[in-house]
């Protein structure tokens, strides 16, 4: 048995979906459990929604309803057309859709959203792609059904970014999924959705159906979790800025870690601890290019690979500054902002606080930058009465360039070089983090700059040439 999970991109739409079925269907053999992501975009346009209706923005989450229900509408046409359960499945959506928009009028209501509430509507996404996969797996021939992970995975009550109790999820999973596969059926299940044990709906935090797949391979044992996603695998530099970027072919658990904690995107920080304990491989391919064997994470990668750093960069990230004017800022001004923000469903990339100048910096999601804003002007309102804080604002776009790993030929050169590529490319760096190893770098630096300094950063580290290092 193996678990495959399938990102926003690989479900983008009916075409899309079709090739995943392909794929789906070439593995049936190995038994596939199928974890899936929201379409591409949808889980950002129902938090956005959501957002608006707290500001009493009416018309912006009528809007989002109206798209999202043509949005998939037109995916169920595509597939589902000479499908008896065509009705149905628009039908389901309609519902969810539906719930969707009285749960931002009740956050219209009330002028915000709780944290339980932002789970609720984040959520959705997941359902409708499930759902229609699964009956468009049917309508091809193969036996599916789509599982609300609600059902699976149990989770504490730490909402945006809940933490499954593994205990009872394996109870849960072991009940549900083998009597399934058993029949023949493939389980399609929501990934990023999870639920406490009184059954409120939770989330695992952004990004989080990669965390999902491994959480099910583990509590399954399954044989293997592969990750589809759209690219080769971990590769040198994202292929969309580096086109001569090379695939990362194989990685230890302890490597693949380390780059996911950097690595924003490409895999969800918390996805490689469930399957290293239980020694499952995880595997990264590509559904926009099958037949290339990607990734491979394991415990022992063959000893003659070629070690290669990978840059994982990520745009689309806001500056934000908190600055202060009186002896009374210290670092509790520090403290009150990770909780509030905490509460209030914002990730906080990065965060420095120099305490000499009285101001810290944080790194959100753009998308989050408004929502971030008004929950610290909010939460501090007390400070900024007092004059504590003098403001709080969108400092600038900016994007952020990690590098992970180290090179065969000159191991301790990564970071060295790294900083080298900056100073001929004349990036400005705005923050700088490292680990305490001398592999790993994390940079801040404007968005504008960040395909050309990737660029710059992978030439200087050799990687460009033919083969890498
Ligand atoms: P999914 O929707 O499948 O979960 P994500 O968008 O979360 O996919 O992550 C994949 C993206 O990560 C790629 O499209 C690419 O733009 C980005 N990325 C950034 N750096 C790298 C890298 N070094 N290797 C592979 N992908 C990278
Ligand atoms: N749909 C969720 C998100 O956009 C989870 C995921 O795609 O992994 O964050
Ligand atoms: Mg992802």
């Amino acid at each position: 048995m193996i678990v495959m999970k399938f990102g926003g991109t690989s479900v983008g739409d009916a075409e899309r979906m079709s090739a995943v079925m392909d794929i789906i269907e070439s593995h049936l053999s190995r038994e596939p459990v199928i974890v899936v992501s929201a379409m591409s975009g949808v889980t950002n346009l129902l938090i956005e929604a959501a957002r608006a209706a707290s500001r009493g923005e009416d018309r912006v989450y009528r809007e989002a309803k109206a798209t999202l229900l043509e949005r998939h509408l037109q995916a169920v046409d595509q597939l589902l057309a000479r499908s008896v359960e065509r009705v149905e499945v628009a039908g389901l959506i309609e519902d969810r859709l539906h719930d969707f928009e009285l749960l931002c009028r009740s956050i219209a209501v009330l002028g915000e959203i709780t944290p339980r509430g932002y789970d609720a509507v984040s959520s959705i996404g997941e359902q409708l792609s499930a759902r229609i996969l699964a009956a468009a797996l049917s309508a091809r021939g193969i036996r599916a059904r789509d599982i609300v992970a609600t059902q699976l995975i149990i989770t504490d009550d730490h909402f945006g970014a809940a933490r499954p109790i593994m205990d009872l999820t394996r109870e849960r999973v072991q009940a549900l999924i083998p009597p399934l596969l058993e029949r023949g059926i493939v389980p399609v299940v929501t990934g990023y959705v999870g639920a406490t044990k009184e059954g409120v709906t939770t989330v695992l935090g952004r990004g989080g159906s990669d965390y999902s797949a491994a959480i099910l391979g583990a509590c399954l044992g399954a044989e293997e979790v592969q990750i589809w996603t759209d690219v080769d695998g971990i590769l040198t530099a994202d292929p969309n800025i580096v086109p001569e970027a090379h695939t990362l072919d194989e990685l230890s658990y302890e490597e693949a870690e380390e780059l996911a904690y950097y690595g924003a995107d490409v895999l969800h920080p918390k996805t490689v601890a469930p399957v290293h304990q239980a020694g499952i491989p995880l595997r990264i391919l590509n559904s926009f290019n099958p037949s290339h064997p990607g990734t491979l994470i394991t415990s022992s990668p063959s000893p003659n690979r070629r070690a290669m750093p990978a840059i994982i960069s990520t745009k689309g990230l806001s500056l934000i500054g908190i600055a202060g004017n009186s002896q009374e800022w210290g670092p509790l001004v520090g403290a009150r902002v990770l909780e509030s923000l905490a509460d209030a469903g914002v990730d906080i990339l990065l965060f420095t606080q120099p305490l000499s100048e009285r101001s810290l910096h944080l790194v959100v999601r753009r998308q989050d930058q408004r929502h971030c804003v008004r929950v610290l002007e909010r939460a501090l309102s007390g400070e900024l009465q007092r004059g504590i804080i003098s403001h709080i604002g969108v400092r600038e776009e900016v994007g952020t360039i990690s590098v992970v790993g180290r090179t065969s030929a000159q191991p301790a050169q990564t970071v060295p070089r790294a900083f080298a590529a900056l100073g001929r490319r004349g990036t400005r760096v705005i923050s700088v983090a490292q680990s305490a190893s001398e592999y790993n770098i994390s940079f801040v630096v404007p968005e504008a700059d960040v395909d050309d300094t990737v660029r710059y950063i992978h030439a200087e580290l050799g990687l460009d040439m033919a083969g890498g290092l």
